[in-house]
């Protein structure tokens, strides 16, 4: 049945992509509509991947201290985890988190519609509600932002307690006792820390050669080094060639990089082998927009092949599918649909974090793509142990590695592996918005003691005059 109201916007998808653009979107005074088929908001980021994975990292920090509490003179005999609880204050920050998201959808007045939108026509977005009916809504311009899902390995199916994607593993009612885990990517490591540190006898299996492949190699190869030295085996250049389902949980068939035929048994597995993006029976066939790999092509305003239809988040071919990602993408859609200049995004600046422990941040280019490019460049490095505020918290791993333009001292990626460097990347990503160069850190006063000075003294070492070390 068609509906009389005409939007200016409607958005399919309520994760950080298409919220954010249905925020943005009423501050530009557009009558917005968001269609989002489940019954809460906040998609995949909020329900089932950064706000749950970080909270549970958190529950396996505040573990660890209690670890090794002797270090800091407290005597601690007497703890353990209360899995339950954990799993509550999980629950908890993620509701807190969803509720925040409608709080904010009603103040800037975007009409939320419950059901499974797609794009019916030109202007058109069709909405099939739970009961099965639908209704038809016009809009100036559609938003696409139906994200995506964990990729399985063909022929399994993910169950609650044993074959998992990163959706079950968040509902286990109990710790495993051991775990294998398909993929070394941000995911899988994430997992992988906070599983080990819980207790779970923690196994990866990569097929690539290295950990965070997309990371600086050296930066890989420290967190390869930090994460056997916990106890986490890990198998590069493997290649996983059968899963199946035993009495005591599953076993995973695999060939190592000597192509050796291996088998491991564990209680759990968990596929971390990359997401497959949201674009099928949405509606796009009736549209011009055009497919990459099953992702949407976009111009730099996120606008497709087809006028008046945008695509963001993790659906866009070419673009990293990360919440802040689709979060600017959702601003630039929606600011460039209101008729409002907007800058496109600079995908060369896009920090990306990874919070396993030590965690992983970085932004631009690593030394090799740097080198691959035809650039000439300068390298500056500064260890965290011979940082003091490292050493006040106990950790003695890690560093701070700037890549910068060999002439001019531009800085053209930071790479990070250590603590808290996830917050500490944002001083190094508005650096390089500004053009930056290592000379114009080295002169910016970083507050003493703090864990930024790693960054400072990296870019002193860039140019040849690091002071502590
Ligand atoms: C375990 C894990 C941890 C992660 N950690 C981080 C992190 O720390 N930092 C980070 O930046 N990124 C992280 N990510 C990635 C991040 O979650 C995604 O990049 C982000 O959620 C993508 O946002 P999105 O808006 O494109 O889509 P999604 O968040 O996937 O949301 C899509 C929404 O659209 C809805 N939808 C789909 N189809 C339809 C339809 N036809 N009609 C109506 N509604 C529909 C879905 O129900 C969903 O609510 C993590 C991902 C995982 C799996």
């Amino acid at each position: 049945m068609p509906d009389s109201a005409q939007y200016d916007v409607v958005i399919i998808g309520s994760g950080p992509g298409g919220y954010v653009a249905g925020i943005r979107a009423g501050q530009l005074g557009l009558k917005t509509a968001l269609v989002e088929k489940d019954n809460k908001f906040g998609g995949t980021c909020l329900h089932v991947g950064c706000i749950p994975t970080k909270a549970l990292l958190m529950n396996a920090e505040v573990y660890d201290y209690f670890k090794n509490s002797n270090e800091f003179g407290i005597n601690c005999k007497d703890y353990s985890v209360d899995w339950a609880v954990v799993q509550e204050r999980k629950n908890r920050i993620v509701t807190k988190g969803a509720k925040g998201v409608e709080f904010l959808l009603k103040k800037n007045k975007v009409e939320t519609i419950q059901g499974y939108g797609t794009i019916a026509g030109p202007g058109r977005v069709s909405v099939k509600d739970s009961k099965g009916q639908s209704r038809e809504i016009k809009a100036k311009n559609i938003v696409l932002a139906t994200g995506s899902e964990a990729k399985m390995i063909p022929g399994l199916e993910p169950d609650p307690t044993t074959i998992l994607t990163n959706k079950e593993i968040l509902s286990l009612k109990e710790i495993p006792k051991s775990m294998v885990i398909i993929g070394a990517g941000a995911v899988g490591v994430e997992f992988a820390s906070i599983f080990h540190r819980f207790g779970t006898t923690v196994t990866v299996i990569e097929m690539l050669p290295h950990a965070v492949p997309l990371e600086d190699e050296e930066i890989s190869t420290e967190l390869e080094k930090s994460f056997r030295k916990q106890g986490i085996v890990m198998h590069f250049g493997a290649k996983v060639q059968k899963v199946s389902k035993t009495a005591k949980g599953v076993s995973v068939e695999f060939t190592g990089s000597d192509n050796k035929a291996q088998m491991i048994e564990a209680e759990t597995v968990l596929v971390a082998v990359g997401r497959a993006p949201n674009t099928q029976n949405v509606g796009l066939e009736k549209t011009h927009a055009k497919l990459e790999r099953g992702f949407v092509k976009t111009n730099p305003f996120m606008l497709t092949d087809e006028p008046g239809v945008y695509a963001i988040g993790d659906i866009v071919a070419n673009s990293p599918l990360l919440a802040h990602v689709g979060e600017m993408e959702g601003v630039v859609a929606v600011t460039h649909a209101a008729g409002k200049p907007v800058e496109p995004i600079n995908y060369n600046q896009v920090p990306n974090c990874t919070y396993c422990e030590p965690e992983v941040a970085s932004v631009g280019l690593t030394e090799k793509k740097a080198r691959e490019a035809g650039h000439k460049i300068k390298v500056g490095k500064f260890p965290f142990s011979a940082n003091t505020k490292a050493s006040i918290l106990g950790v003695r791993e890690g560093q701070v590695k700037m890549v910068c333009d060999e002439k001019y001292g531009e800085i053209l990626g930071v790479h990070m592996i250590g603590p808290r460097v996830t917050e500490m990347i944002a001083e190094a990503v508005a650096a390089m918005h500004l053009e930056g160069t290592a000379m114009d850190l080295a002169h910016t006063i970083h507050a003493h003691p703090t864990l930024t000075e790693a960054v400072h003294e990296a870019a002193h070492a860039v140019e040849d005059w690091s002071i502590h070390i």
